[in-house]
């Protein structure tokens, strides 16, 4: 045991991508194919590495198999992949329900008072503070990870949603701006999803058809977690309906390119 812990904690060699895991993300992941081999090669690793630091629960008598764990893992990695900081290190645990789950919310009620909220939720993400020793959990219903990883949920997704908030509270609040590399970078940022953000709210108040799901319009928070969804379901469309938001997140997600200059 002493030994297994000692190999772990200074082994140098990075965990490794098994290559049964191929097929098994060919066959349950619909996007897989369709990557570039560079992304898929570069998802490989973090794939590897997030399945080697991260650990799954099962609820609700569920039990996690490698597989899921795979397709989480995948979904979870594309929000990291063009990164080289260490992946989502506020979350140290999955937790995966077989289907919806309950949670709490607080709610404002009458004569300024907060009042608990039952609601039915696909996910949920938990920030623990920043510097914190022990991480948040990210909460997942698998029958909505299994169809968004089968491309059945139109547009929506709840692997990238959940860890779209992990990425937002790394500053040590989860309020729709996540770490960003400069001063101009982030008014850019605040000016952007502001104006599209209030954009939203007025279209549903006036019942106009909007391409950004509605549930967008609950926070900042909720809006940067929607249409970071959107960003990676359906980037041609919304690059054309949302072009300054695309920039944004086309930026964020691609920090490599973007300092690079590069625009493949
Ligand atoms: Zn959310």
């Amino acid at each position: 045991m002493f030994t297994w812990l000692k190999d772990k904690l200074f082994s140098t060699t990075p965990p490794e991508f098994n290559p049964a895991w191929e097929s098994t993300l060919d066959q349950n992941l619909a996007v897989w194919h369709t990557l570039q081999e560079r992304e898929r090669s570069k998802l490989r690793q973090r794939i590897a590495d997030f399945l080697d630091t991260k650990s799954f629960e099962g609820c609700n008598g569920l039990e996690v198999t490698q597989d899921m764990k795979l397709v989480i893992a995948a979904m979870a990695c594309m929000l990291v992949v063009n990164s080289s900081a260490k992946a989502f290190p506020l979350c140290d645990t999955i937790l995966v329900y077989p289907d919806k789950f309950t949670k709490t919310i607080k709610v404002p009620g009458p004569g300024g008072t907060i009042q608990e909220q039952q609601i039915i939720a696909s996910g949920e993400s938990w920030s623990a503070l920043y510097g914190s020793a022990s991480g948040g959990p990210v909460i997942l219903s698998w029958r909505d990870v299994e169809a968004a990883a089968h491309g059945l949920t139109n547009g929506r997704n709840v692997v990238h949603h959940e860890f779209a908030h992990q990425l937002d509270a790394l500053d040590g609040a989860m309020d729709g701006a996540p770490n960003l590399p400069d001063r101009t970078t982030a008014q850019e940022w605040r000016q952007v999803f502001t104006r599209e953000y209030s954009h939203l709210r007025r279209d549903l108040a006036h019942r106009v058809p909007t391409f950004i799901h509605p549930y967008g319009a609950t926070s900042p928070a909720e809006f940067f977690a929607v249409a970071t969804e959107h960003y990676f379901a359906n980037p041609a469309e919304f690059q054309a309906r949302h072009p300054d938001l695309f920039t944004q997140l086309h930026a964020f997600y691609n920090p490599s390119e973007t300092q690079s200059g590069s625009t493949s």
